[in-house]
């Protein structure tokens, strides 16, 4: 296929490389960076106007308005906008919207599996939009990604992204301030590891990601929380729920602190730049007030 990728950032650039090694044709377009290798056009028009697919990787859902604007005159009929990035589910569904308005086939489809998988092929994509445009995408899934699920309509794929990385902001959280407990009370940590991943405090964050260094897998903690999933990012996506919250009414106390704490977090305790994970020695250092 004749692929536009616009966004060539830490996980776009990556994603790009791994369609181009498959023998795609692709085109990038970043107003910053240009990866060794990838050819660039020099405009968003240039790239898509003999696509057969364009796809985003950008920062947030205003980027994503203003680069499509761009995308969506330019595509040929029939062409599919793919966006990968994570956005407001409102600006997800207002792009699909006029993407079918032009013609176009549109899926909302985020990732997770973080900069190593896109650099290794290995992200998950949640999708929404079209089941046509699902099928032209599926190939190019196949290739970033080990999987990809369909999640229903436009803004799917973004609700299944934030409520997944609600739930795994909230269970990093309690799993870190169970760790300092637990360092107060004289528990060793491997103790509470093999205990926890295997009663029913269990979790992704516990099992798979163990926050403790030398305790579990090998995680960002064994590593001086080099990210990894940066602590912003997670705070970006806690903020994307609770303004899906705040939209459609729902009651999210859990969320909502958990935002609050990752705001301290990295705008006044130094977890800017850090893993999600160092909140552990970040709660560990605190006293009660
Ligand atoms: P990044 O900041 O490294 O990359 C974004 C790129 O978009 C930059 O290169 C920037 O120059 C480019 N860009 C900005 N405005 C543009 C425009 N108008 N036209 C073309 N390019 C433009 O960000 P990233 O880490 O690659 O993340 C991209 C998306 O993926 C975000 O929505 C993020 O939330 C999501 N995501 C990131 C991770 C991660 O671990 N980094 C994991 C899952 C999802």
């Amino acid at each position: 296929m004749k692929i536009a990728f616009i966004g060539l950032g830490n996980m776009g650039a990556p994603m790009a490389a791994n369609l181009a090694a498959a023998g795609h044709d692709v085109v990038g377009v970043d107003p910053v960076v240009a990866p060794d290798g990838l050819p660039m056009a020099s405009s968003v028009a240039e790239a898509c106007g003999d696509a057969d697919v364009a796809i985003t990787m950008l920062p947030n859902g205003d980027i994503l308005r203003t680069v499509a604007a761009e995308v969506i005159p330019a595509l040929p009929q029939g062409g599919v906008f793919l966006d990968c990035s994570t956005v407001d589910v409102d600006s997800a569904r207002a792009v699909a919207d006029d993407a079918a308005a032009a013609g176009l086939g549109a899926l909302d489809a985020p990732v997770s599996g973080g900069i190593k998988g896109a650099a290794d092929g290995t992200l998950t994509f949640m999708v929404g939009g079209g089941e046509d445009a699902f099928e032209t995408a599926n190939p190019l899934f196949g290739i970033m990604g080990q999987k990809a699920v369909y999640c229903g309509a436009s803004g799917a794929g973004q609700a299944a992204k934030i409520c997944n990385n609600m739930i795994l902001g909230i269970t990093m959280l309690g799993t870190c301030e169970a760790f300092a407990l637990a360092d107060k009370l004289g528990l060793d940590r491997q103790a509470m590891f093999d205990v926890v991943s295997t009663s029913s405090g269990y979790s992704w964050s516990m099992n798979a990601y163990c926050p403790a260094p030398g305790v579990g897998p090998q995680s960002p903690a064994d590593n001086k929380y080099t990210p990894g999933f940066a602590a912003e990012l997670m705070l970006k996506d806690l903020g994307l729920s609770q303004d899906a919250a705040t939209a459609t009414d729902a009651a999210t106390p859990m969320g909502a602190l958990a935002q609050t704490l990752y705001a301290t977090f990295v705008n006044d305790e130094g977890g800017r730049g850090t893993d999600f994970s160092g909140v552990l020695p970040w709660l560990a250092a605190k006293t009660r007030d």
